[in-house]
């Protein structure tokens, strides 16, 4: 069993693409073991895109994370851990390439992300590696609200 972090982005919430790409998730055998609405601050999103420091898009995609492109001024985003074998791997293949534009057409970045403003607005957030998903489950959620 492995988890992994999944965060709905605003260029998803705006479309109302939650339950869409919930249901995905859930029909790999996945199941959803934490899950909440979080006002993200700069310093969360910061912390969380940390391999992103040093380049020139980073203010840029926080500032997108942040929903400041997407009309979301509560700086909403829905923070989901699913669990399930091999559920790292597994969720980034049905999410796709980083850039939208490149991403298998079928997968969910294929079918909904775009670039706007220089951002890959790709509708979600997958950890990249099982290391990758406790840290960032740790970052996001506090132990007492996810399964194990
Ligand atoms: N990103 C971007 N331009 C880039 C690289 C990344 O806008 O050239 C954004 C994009 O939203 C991406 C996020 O920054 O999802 C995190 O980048 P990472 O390389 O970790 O890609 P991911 O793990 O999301 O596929
Ligand atoms: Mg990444």
């Amino acid at each position: 069993m492995e988890r992994t972090l999944i965060l709905i982005k605003p260029d998803a919430i705006e479309k109302r693409l939650t339950g869409l790409v919930l249901s995905r998730f859930e029909a790999l055998g996945l199941e959803i073991a934490g899950a909440k609405v979080v006002r993200a601050t700069e310093e969360l999103l910061r912390q969380h895109y940390d391999n992103l420091k040093g380049t020139p898009f980073v203010d840029e995609v926080v500032k997108f994370m942040m929903g400041d492109y997407n009309n979301l001024p509560d700086h909403r985003i829905y923070a989901f851990v699913l669990r399930g074998d091999n559920a790292v791997a597994r969720v980034r293949a049905a999410l796709g390439a980083t850039n939208p534009e490149k991403a298998d057409p079928w997968t969910l970045r294929g079918q909904f992300g775009c670039i706007k403003n220089g951002v890959m607005q790709n509708a979600v957030h997958a950890s990249g590696t099982p290391q990758e998903a406790e840290r960032e489950i740790a970052l996001w959620f506090r132990a007492e609200e996810v399964l194990p």
